[in-house]
């Protein structure tokens, strides 16, 4: 595995790279890639920039320049739904870009001549995300997050929901909007701006992808409020400590078949 990992923002790539072994640093098509290991396992860890062009681009470089052949994106993102609140997890089972509309030459969301509204994220790599995701609520959140940013973003009891996740390049923080969109696309969980591009790229390209956000805000009049200290002290912990906890998994698994091996069963 070749992993590419995806963020949007500077301060959720920070600690991922100063985590990386031997890292070793590229610039192209104006973005800095960084290439190295992350616990054991090959990766290039890459900021897109903001917006599904940006997001797309990076994607098919992590590809066709780096020769990843799995990627993982991870960032915020808005509640899509009322069920999902601030400080949960979000693991996309597919992504839509909410604002292609080529109606009426091709229904509404559909990406012309995809055939496609939806895009797929895999399944087996998002498990594992998930999975990531679910230990680290259970084992680390307590640790990783300080307490006073607990009590100042209202995190209590944070959960992993697995569903859709839909794009587009707007902020959004009209909850009008929200609602629209959540009666409009069934299984609504998040909003953003990358997702649904990189899906797309890998889509096109035949590359597992799986899609991880943190929920910074409601997608409503207050969704700006204090961003970026939640991207600082809340998103950018999450985003470690899920791909640590996702790296480290392919570690046990080596580590049982090597022990089933030596036993030789
Ligand atoms: N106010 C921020 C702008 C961040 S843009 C600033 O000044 O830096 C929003 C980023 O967070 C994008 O990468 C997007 O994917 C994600 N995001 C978080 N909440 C969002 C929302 N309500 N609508 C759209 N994207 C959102």
């Amino acid at each position: 595995m070749l992993l590419g990992i995806i963020s949007a923002l500077a301060e959720e790539q920070q600690g991922l790279v100063e985590a990386m072994q031997s890292p070793y640093k590229l610039v192209h098509g104006q973005r800095t890639y960084w290439v190295g290991q992350l616990w054991e396992i090959d990766a290039v860890c890459v900021l897109s920039r903001i917006g599904k062009v940006a997001a797309a681009v990076t994607a098919t470089t992590l590809v066709e320049k780096f020769g990843v052949t799995h990627i993982l994106f991870t960032g915020v993102a808005g509640a899509g739904d009322k069920s999902v609140r601030v400080g949960d997890i979000v693991v996309a089972e597919s992504l839509v870009q909410h604002d292609m509309d080529a109606s009426p030459l091709f229904p509404r969301f559909e990406v012309p001549l995809t055939g496609l509204t939806h895009f797929p994220a895999d399944h087996h790599l998002s498990t594992r995300l998930a999975d990531a995701a679910y230990a680290f609520l259970d084992e680390d959140f307590a640790a990783a997050i300080a307490p006073q940013e607990r009590a100042a973003f209202g995190l209590t009891r944070p959960r992993v929901h697995r569903g859709l996740i839909a794009s587009g390049d707007q902020f959004m923080d009209d909850p009008a909007h929200i609602n629209r969109l959540n009666a409009d696309l069934p299984g609504l969980v998040a909003v953003e701006m990358e997702g649904a591009a990189v899906a797309q790229a890998c889509y096109e390209l035949a590359i597992p992808c799986a899609v991880m956000r943190t929920i910074s805000d409601n997608a409503n009049e207050n969704a700006a409020t204090d961003f970026l200290r939640f991207v600082k002290s809340v998103a950018a912990q999450y985003a470690f400590y899920v791909v640590r906890r996702f790296c480290r998994q392919d570690e046990e698994t080596v580590k049982i078949q090597a022990s089933r091996e030596s036993a030789g069963t």
